[in-house]
C-alpha cells in the first residue's frame, strides 16, 4: 500500500541547534514509517531574505543534512534533497504566481511581522512576498497529503490548501489539498530566556563538543528573582526549568521543581542535571555526525539520490500540470 506524502524543509542557516531537534528533526524521524517524506533542505529560500550575502549558502548544505541524517533521518526510508536540484519547484512557482492573487500574499501574517522583525534588511522584493507560494510549489510539486508545521506556519499551509483550490478549480483537478499536520513544538527560549536565534547567539548547537556544551549551560540565565543560593526560585519562569521540561525525564523535573522552590538546590546543580539529560539526548547524535564528518562524499552521494527521486515524483506532477494548464 502506498504512504500518504508528506513535505518539510528547512533553510540552510549554519550550524542546526536543539530548537530544531525538538521543534522538527525528532518529528521527521518518528515519521518516517508512516508517510513517504520529502525533506529538502530549501535554499531558495535562503535567498528570501537574504540575497546579498549567498556565501553561506553552499557550506550549510552538506553541514545541515549531516546534522539531518545523525538525527536519525534515513535516506532509504525518506527522501532527503536540496531544492534547487529539482528545478520543477520553480516552474511550478512561476505558474502558481500567474493565478495568485496578491491580497492572498499580503495578508499572511508573517509576511508583515517578518517585515517588522527584519527591519534592516530590503524586503521589500516579490522573492519575499512570494515565498509562501514558493512553499506552496514545494508542496504540491509532490502532491503532498500533509505537512509537518507548528502553530505559527499554519497559515502558510491554508494558503498551499487555497491554491491548490483555485489551481483544480481554473484547470482540473491535479493537486489534493494538504493538511497541516500540527506538531506540537516544546517551549525552548534562547540561553539567556529571549527568543532562541543565531543572531542572538542563544542557542545551543546541536552538535556542540561536551566541553564547550557544558560552559554554554553554566552560563545561562536562571530565575532572576534567586539572587542568592538561599532564595527559592520558580523553575516555571527560568530558561533552565524549561529545558529541563524538555530534555529531562519526570523524576528530574520533580527534583529541580522542589529543589528549586524550596532552596534545596542551588542553581549551579539543577545546571549540571540539565548538562546530564542534554547528554543523554545528543552524545549518540554527535557521535553520529564525527563519523559522517569522514565520509563527506557519501553525504553529498545521498543528496544526490534524493534529488533524483524527488526530481522524477516532481517531474511526473509538472507533466500533469503542463498538459492541464495546455502549455
Ligand atoms: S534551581 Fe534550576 S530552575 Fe531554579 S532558578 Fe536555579 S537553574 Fe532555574
Amino acid at each position: 500500500m502506498t504512504k500518504p506524502v508528506i513535505l518539510s524543509g528547512m533553510r540552510p542557516t549554519g550550524r542546526l541547534h536543539l530548537g530544531h531537534l525538538v521543534g522538527a528533526l525528532e518529528n521527521w524521524v518518528r515519521l518516517q514509517d508512516t508517510y513517504d517524506g520529502f525533506y529538502s533542505i530549501v535554499d531558495w529560500h535562503a535567498l528570501t531574505t537574504n540575497y546579498e550575502s549567498t556565501g553561506d549558502i553552499r557550506p550549510s548544505i552538506v553541514d545541515n543534512a549531516m546534522d539531518w541524517l545523525a538525527c536519525g533521518l534515513d535516506p532509504n526510508r525518506s527522501t532527503i534533497f536540496v531544492q534547487s536540484r529539482v528545478v520543477e519547484h520553480a516552474e511550478l512557482h512561476l505558474l502558481l504566481s500567474m493565478i495568485t492573487p496578491l491580497g492572498w500574499l499580503e495578508r499572511i501574517p508573517t509576511y508583515k511581522e517578518q517585515m517588522q522583525e527584519l527591519s534592516g534588511r530590503d524586503l521589500h522584493t516579490y522573492g519575499f512576498l512570494g515565498y509562501p507560494l514558493l512553499q506552496a510549489a514545494d508542496i504540491l510539486v509532490y502532491r503532498a497529503n500533509a505537512v509537518p508545521v507548528g502553530e505559527d506556519q499554519v497559515s502558510h499551509i491554508e494558503l498551499t490548501r487555497e491554491i491548490a483550490r483555485r489551481f483544480n478549480h481554473i484547470y482540473g483537478v491535479i493537486f489534493p489539498e494538504p493538511q497541516a499536520l500540527l506538531t506540537k513544538v516544546p517551549k525552548l527560549p534562547g540561553t539567556d530566556g529571549r527568543k532562541m536565534s543565531k543572531s542572538y547567539g542563544n542557542a545551543i548547537a546541536l552538535t556542540e563538543k561536551p566541553d564547550v556544551m557544558k560552559q554554554t549551560v553554566k552560563d545561562m540565565m536562571t530565575d532572576p528573582a534567586r539572587k542568592r543560593r538561599s532564595d527559592p526560585g520558580n523553575p516555571d519562569i527560568c530558561p533552565v526549568g524549561d529545558y529541563h521540561k524538555v530534555f529531562s525525564d519526570e523524576n528530574r523535573n520533580t527534583e529541580v521543581d522542589q529543589g528549586c522552590r524550596s532552596a534545596g538546590i542551588g542553581c549551579i546543580e539543577c545546571k549540571m542535571w540539565l548538562f546530564e539529560s542534554l547528554q543523554k539526548k545528543v552524545a549518540p547524535i554527535y557521535e553520529r555526525r564525527q563519523e559522517l564528518e569522514s565520509r563527506k562524499n557519501d553525504v553529498t552521494a545521498i543528496l544526490e539520490q534524493g534529488a533524483a527521486k524527488a526530481k522524477a515524483a516532481a517531474g511526473k506532477t509538472m507533466e500533469l500540470v503542463r498538459e492541464a494548464v495546455k502549455i
